[in-house]
């Protein structure tokens, strides 16, 4: 079996172009422009390539973009005070502390004073709450963009076992709850677990987010199998620098029925669904109707 190649690029093309078809209709009739704040401490060349990229999306989507650049010594009463303005500021829809922040700042007491209603990560505990027990919520871009890929190609996923590889906050444990909400028999595998392969086999949605290059093999892939895989990681091959996911794609894609590559899969998703999560927000601050397909 040769797997289908799930097109994350082009399925996030269409998510951001029904985002800026909202937008604009937003601006036409209400006079009403949603606003994306990302705050970014110090210099991680990385976090200045995501915020730059989120910047330019969002702008491209027809929307505010606000960029708050704080020195890596910045304070913790500096960078509370400046999430406290956002929090205030009614142009400002949603706001994204962009993580890892540096060390001498705790990432949860910033993201817990982001209000909820505008926290377009969905790390904020009343969020994480919110999802957790099935009711409305802000959720985590990277999941929502793999649960979007997921009913695109299934459509109903009830009833279909699904195994998450993986347990944080960020990825593994919303991706989890969403797959619950959908109906999934539910298994959160993680470093600990006894016989990955057997278990990874008893799935029929396969979600990868480990951050360990290739570490899931076609061995422990159920023939017909949905993979979704959410790793990035950088390997040397033949001397070049190369993203690679945590499958293995090549034996994978032989055994499974449908697969994301990376690059182009999971990937793109994470930033069209922090822009279809700063619309959300601004709809559901203005009490207007939310746009369709584009929440949990
Ligand atoms: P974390 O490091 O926070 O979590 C990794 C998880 O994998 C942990 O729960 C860990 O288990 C588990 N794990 C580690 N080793 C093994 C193993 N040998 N067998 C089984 N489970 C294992 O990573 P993230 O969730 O933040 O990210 C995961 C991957 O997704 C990374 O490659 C990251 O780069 C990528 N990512 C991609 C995004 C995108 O936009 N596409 C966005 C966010 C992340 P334990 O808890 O027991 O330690």
């Amino acid at each position: 079996m040769t797997a289908t190649v799930i097109d994350g690029k082009a399925f996030a093309a269409r998510v951001r172009a029904q985002v800026a078809a909202h937008v604009a209709r937003l601006r036409d009739e209400h006079g009403l422009v949603p606003g994306l704040a990302v705050v970014l401490v110090g210099e991680d060349p990385a976090s200045q390539v995501y915020v730059r990229n989120k910047g330019t999306q969002t702008v491209e989507a027809g929307m505010q973009s606000f960029e708050h650049k704080l020195p890596a010594d910045t304070s913790e009463a500096d960078l509370l005070a400046l999430i406290a303005e956002l929090n205030a500021d009614p142009a400002v829809h949603g706001i994204l502390v962009q993580l890892p922040l540096p060390k001498h700042l705790d990432s949860d007491l910033a993201i817990n004073a982001i209000d909820p209603a505008k926290d377009v990560d969905g790390f904020h505990i009343s969020n994480v709450g919110l999802l957790g027990t099935g009711q409305k919520a802000m959720v985590p871009c990277t999941p929502l963009g793999c649960l979007m890929l997921l009913r695109d190609h299934h459509g109903s996923l009830a009833g279909l076992n699904a195994v998450v590889v993986g347990r944080s906050n960020i990825v593994g444990k919303p991706m989890a709850q969403l797959l619950l909400g959908d109906s999934c028999t539910v298994t959160i595998a993680h470093s600990r677990t006894k016989d990955l392969g057997a278990v990874c086999r008893g799935a029929d949605i396969l979600v990868a987010a480990v951050g360990r290059a290739e570490m899931i093999t076609g061995d422990m892939v159920r023939p017909g199998a949905t993979v979704i895989d959410v790793g990035i990681n950088r390997v040397e091959r033949n001397g070049k620098l190369r993203l690679v996911g945590d499958v293995d794609y090549a034996s994978a894609a032989a055994v499974a029925g449908a697969i994301t590559p990376v690059p182009g899969g999971v990937g793109p998703m994470t930033i069209a669904c922090l822009l279809a999560n700063t619309l959300t927000a601004c709809c559901r601050a203005k009490g207007l109707p939310e746009p369709d397909g584009l929440t949990a």
